[in-house]
């Protein structure tokens, strides 16, 4: 069901239907965690909006859009956010020409996506909103690499698998965000799947 979730520590659940974006309460802003279709690009706007400018409060700033990889369902609104909200875009390399041309199979050895039940369910189920407005990645995400220069107390994983390019974000406290990708850390870690 398309809706706002419940928000705990700083982090707001958006579902944006099928898949869900997380927005993250960062040092003087927020770091959004993947974009959803195209086809929500509005739902997300006004969900953005109200989270950034609460009455009362210093309007906040979108910092940084991290995208956990480069399929149409996760990587649909990074264009519109970049050009109404002037953030950033990070994604990891391996997973680039899938946003720059818009080919879901880039990359991928065996192209998995093209015959799995996942990739003909999300097909049938969207058509043309997988259709996304491509663009060239402003940060390239490495294994390692430290957020905090986004005032993010997190580290990025590299998660390859599900494309070559599929990252997580793993913050301070353990939590794990991650996409299309099952992950187990045990009890020490709340693990987050869009
Ligand atoms: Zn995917």
């Amino acid at each position: 069901m398309e809706g706002e979730k419940a928000m705990s520590k700083g982090i707001e659940i958006i579902d944006v239907g099928g898949v869900n974006c997380y927005l993250l309460e960062a040092d003087d802003g927020f770091v959004l965690i993947d974009t959803g279709f195209s086809a929500k690009c509005m739902f997300l706007d006004e969900v953005l909006k109200k989270a950034l400018n609460k009455p009362g409060e210093v309007p906040k700033k979108l910092k940084l859009v991290i995208l956990t990889h480069g399929d149409s369902d996760h990587a649909g609104n990074c264009k519109f956010l970049r050009e109404n909200y002037g953030v950033k875009i990070a994604v990891h390399f391996e997973d680039s020409m899938m946003v720059e041309n818009g080919d879901m199979s880039w990359n991928r050895k065996s192209k998995p996506d093209k015959i799995s039940f996942t990739f003909r369910l999300v097909t049938l189920a969207f058509g043309k909103n997988s259709v996304f407005d491509t663009f060239k990645p402003d940060i390239y995400l490495q294994d390692g690499q430290n957020l905090a220069e986004f005032g993010l107390s997190a580290k990025v994983i590299h998660l390859p698998g599900h494309s070559k390019g599929s990252i997580g974000v793993l913050t301070n406290e353990g939590d794990l965000f991650c996409g299309d990708l099952i992950y187990n850390l045990k009890t020490l870690t709340k693990v987050y799947i869009n």
